[in-house]
């Protein structure tokens, strides 16, 4: 199993049917990189930056977040890397922003990841500053997480903009063109909004650990109610059918980046519901290569068909077993 698991990491994620997925690492850390250039990864879907921000009094400057962002694009080699912006808030704690989030009765539904961005704008302009340096030295996507209208990224596009003016002017070398800007849809308000988002947006990702969370309004961390939490809930499938219907109208890339993307279980379904790109943690991506390889795309379709159009959570779980017995 190791030998075949190693075989893969250079085969391409192919259908039999011959339609090509892309399959890309979520990275935590910098030094997830290497677990993901050894698994093949042909990207970074997610690289979360919560991590320069925790566990620390004093907040990184550009230069220090320029470093750590330009480590991993360079380590890439090339293959596009997805930064997304800080996600701190709700259960990500930043000790250096403490005094910047008043306690809240309800932190996940507070002043939390684009929300205190953009009420901070010289937080998110230092950012975005060390994104675009990040972005001389290989392909950069910026991602926005808890997005939940188009004003929201209207004016991260305004200040985006103000950041390479000012950089231009100052001779800043930085990536040319700007990259793509893109939003996480993690809310169900931004998944019923996926196609006013697309005309917004360069991508879209679907962040499903926090869309599971918002729509069951089922803390994902609370294990008093971790049984009731379920992204196969048939009201989580259709938020996340529309948002992949919306991009694809649009012929916007979308990506699914939540914790069923590295799921082999899930793969067929999400790719069944028209989905071409998947993120995840690296050390599952040989295991959903390997999956991917043994399914055929328009069976998938009808498969996934199907299971939309059930109602009962236990049924779609059946319904999602056979389907993978019979691969
Ligand atoms: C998600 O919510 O699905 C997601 C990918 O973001 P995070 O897990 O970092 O909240
Ligand atoms: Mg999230």
């Amino acid at each position: 199993l190791e030998r075949e698991l190693t075989r893969l990491r250079s085969l391409p994620a192919i259908t039999l049917d011959g339609v090509t997925i892309s399959l890309l690492a979520n990275l935590e850390l910098p030094r997830d990189l290497d677990i993901a250039t050894d698994r093949g990864a042909e990207g970074v879907g997610l690289f979360r930056t919560e991590f320069m921000f925790m566990n620390r009094d004093v907040l990184p400057d550009e230069d220090e977040q320029y470093a750590a962002l330009r480590q991993v694009v360079e380590g890439m080699a090339g293959k596009p890397v997805t930064i997304r912006t800080l996600d701190v808030g709700g259960e990500k704690l930043a000790t250096a922003l403490g005094d910047r989030i008043a306690h809240s009765a309800n932190p996940a539904l507070g002043l939390r990841a684009i929300r205190l961005s953009l009420r901070e704008p010289k937080l998110l302009e230092t950012q975005l500053s060390a994104i675009l340096r990040a972005g001389a030295h290989g392909p950069v996507r910026i991602l926005l997480p808890m997005i939940s209208s188009t004003a929201q990224v209207r004016a991260v596009r305004a200040i985006l903009t103000k950041v390479v003016r000012r950089l231009k002017r100052r001779k800043v070398r930085i990536a040319d063109p700007t990259p793509p800007l893109g939003a996480m849809i993690e809310v169900p308000a931004a998944a019923l909004s996926a196609d006013a988002l697309a005309m917004e947006c360069d991508f879209l990702a679907l962040g499903t650990n926090d869309l599971t969370m918002y729509t069951l309004a089922i803390d994902r961390g609370d294990e008093q109610v971790a049984d009731l939490y379920n992204p196969l809930h048939p009201a989580v499938l259709k938020l996340i059918q529309f948002s992949i219907d919306a991009a694809n109208r649009h012929g916007l890339p979308v990506s699914i980046c939540g914790e069923i993307a590295g799921d082999p279980r899930y793969a067929p379904l999400l790719i069944g519901m028209g989905v071409k790109e998947l993120s995840m943690s690296a050390t599952a991506l040989p295991r959903v290569k390997q999956r991917i390889r043994r399914l055929s795309l328009a069976p998938a379709t009808q498969r996934a068909r199907a299971i939309m159009d059930q109602l009962d959570e236990g049924r779609i779980a059946v319904l999602l077993d056979d389907f993978n017995d019979g691969l």
